[in-house]
């Protein structure tokens, strides 16, 4: 199923948008007690069964038109976990911009850090700069795995019967407030910095792993373009790792990294103007496209 969350006359809601893409099915028409997002993904497996029972037989839908879409889970309870350079060119790419050794070679073991996101971005909102202080703006984009049930120490061979779905992030950052702050954190924390969905894609639709085309433009203009079974390190491998140690509590956010062809990997870099529009896009999930402020 292909879950949204958008605003109706004013109160934000959740509902399954229809095979034709025209009309979206409200959770709360379809005789279960939740609302949300959030309260689905807790819900676990048995709401979910039932909500998919429900929509079999539904009837009362909202026309797109009619709603305003907003990021699937607009309100992330804990900071995003990220991947840094878990693509191979992506790693190449990095180290010609900041001259550094942050990662050739030294894959052996993921790279871990998190990104605040007090509101994230739905497909079609802004972008913002905030007023210059976040120049060297950059796009990357990403498939963010959703986890369904708390994970403590889970094996990769159980991995996916934790995954409740997937959705893309455009993992936005500051290359100017990374780098001075020689860290990932701030700059791409900035409010608007983590644009989310268009939509989130039950796993029971994928694969196990998930193999699909990453791609992104800006305005147009093919810069990203590759596929997740060049990831690095790979969903199973990610979620058995991290739950060794920290228990994957359920809404929980991996931003599983971004390909090569960001805007800091061209020479000169190419970073994102006001005006710009980025579509990121990935199979079986949809487009999320924004543009900046
Ligand atoms: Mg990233």
């Amino acid at each position: 199923m292909k879950l949204i969350t958008y605003q109706y006359r004013g109160i934000e809601e959740a509902g399954v948008l229809a095979r034709s893409g025209d009309f979206v099915y409200p959770l709360r028409m379809l005789g279960v007690s939740c609302r949300k997002m959030s309260e689905l993904i807790d819900g676990g497996s048995s709401l979910l069964e039932k909500v998919r029972m429900a929509v079999k037989e539904a009837d009362r839908r909202l026309p797109l038109a009619e709603i305003q879409l907003e990021a699937p889970i607009p309100e992330p309870r804990q900071d995003i976990i990220c991947l840094g350079i878990n693509y191979r060119e992506h790693a190449e790419e990095s180290v010609r911009f900041k001259g550094d050794a942050l990662s050739i070679g030294k894959t052996e073991y993921a790279t871990y850090f998190s990104k605040r996101v007090n509101r994230a971005t739905g497909s079609g909102a802004l972008i913002d700069t905030h007023g210059g202080f976040a120049e060297e703006l950059d796009y990357e984009a990403e498939l963010a795995v959703v986890i369904g049930k708390d994970a403590c120490r889970v094996a990769e061979e159980d991995a996916f019967d934790y995954v409740f779905g997937y959705t893309i992030i455009n993992d936005i950052t500051s290359r100017a407030v990374q780098t001075r702050h020689n860290q990932w954190f701030f700059g791409k924390s900035l409010d608007s910095f983590a644009p989310m969905g268009p939509c989130l894609v039950t796993e029971d639709e994928f694969t196990r792993p998930p193999i699909l085309r990453v791609t992104s433009r800006v305005n147009g203009e093919l810069r990203q373009n590759s596929t997740t079974d060049f990831m690095i390190h790979g969903i199973a491998e990610v979620i058995s790792e991290l739950s060794q140690g920290i228990t994957l509590k359920k809404g929980t956010i991996i931003a599983m990294g971004t390909p090569a062809g960001v805007g800091m990997g061209f020479q000169p870099p190419r970073f994102l103007r006001s005006g710009d529009t980025v579509v990121c896009e990935i199979e079986g999930i949809g487009i999320l496209e924004n543009s900046v402020k």
